[in-house]
């Protein structure tokens, strides 16, 4: 399944709780750049130009990324996607790679919340450096207030692309590139959207309440093959 929606709105987390649910993979593509850019492979030293400046890396190299990713043994029996697709190319560059290996998308979960909000949560969000779990300065603190609560030796740190001009920069290539693919899916029942505000436990709820839903009808591939 494809997990949708803007920065700060909680994909990450809610993904890393699903795929341990279900025994998915849980693919973000973000933390496959950042991974990237630490080690300064070449597509870290070529992503992170764009990532700094909350530009989105280029649909090649992200479609490229993503068919080897799920072609891993883990990914078997499902994935969840986090921060894939983001633009059309890439939803149909996805639907090509799932009907080659004659598998399908499920679902597109759709988390939304205002930007207020998003603002809000990315200017104090914190991340664990070794399992990557989320925290936030206002409301999910660690619990001494620095480090992780399961790796309580390591201090959590901000992102760089959390700053604040950056931050704006994402969500406007959010609206302009990704927001479309919210009608992408839902033009063929694949869409379900979910509120992402309240806790953490009450948007897990509603996800598996929406999953649970009779499963949209995958469209015959010839009907999808003239749309723009
Ligand atoms: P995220 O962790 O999902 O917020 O992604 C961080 C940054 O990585 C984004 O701002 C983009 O620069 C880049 N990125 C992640 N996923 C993609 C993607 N599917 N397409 C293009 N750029 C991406």
């Amino acid at each position: 399944m494809v997990l949708l929606g803007p920065p700060g709105v909680g994909k990450g987390t809610q993904g890393r709780r699903l795929a341990e649910q279900r025994g998915w993979a849980l693919i973000s593509t973000g933390e496959m750049l950042r991974e990237a850019v630490a080690k300064a492979t070449p597509l870290g030293r070529e992503a992170g130009r764009q990532m700094a400046v909350g530009e989105l890396v280029g649909d090649e190299v992200m479609i490229g990324l993503v068919r080897e990713r799920t072609a891993e043994r883990d990914a078997r029996d499902g994935f969840v996607l986090d921060g894939f697709p983001r633009t059309v190319p890439q939803a149909d560059a996805l639907d090509v790679m799932l009907a080659e290996r004659e598998q399908g998308l499920d679902l597109a979960l759709y988390l939304s919340a205002p930007e207020a909000e998003l603002l809000r949560r990315l200017s104090g969000r914190l991340e664990c450096p070794v399992c990557k779990r989320a925290y936030n300065r206002a409301d999910t603190r660690p619990r001494d207030g620095r480090h992780c609560d399961d790796h309580p030796e390591v201090e959590l740190r901000a992102r760089a692309d959390d700053a604040e001009p950056t931050v704006r920069k994402r969500l406007e290539v959010y609206r302009e590139q990704t927001a479309p693919l919210v009608d992408y899916y839902a033009r063929d029942g694949r869409l379900r959207e979910v509120k992402g505000v309240g806790s953490e436990e009450a948007v897990f709820a509603a996800i598996v309440r929406a999953m649970e839903g009779p499963k949209p009808a995958a469209p015959p591939r010839a009907s999808r093959a003239g749309r723009k």
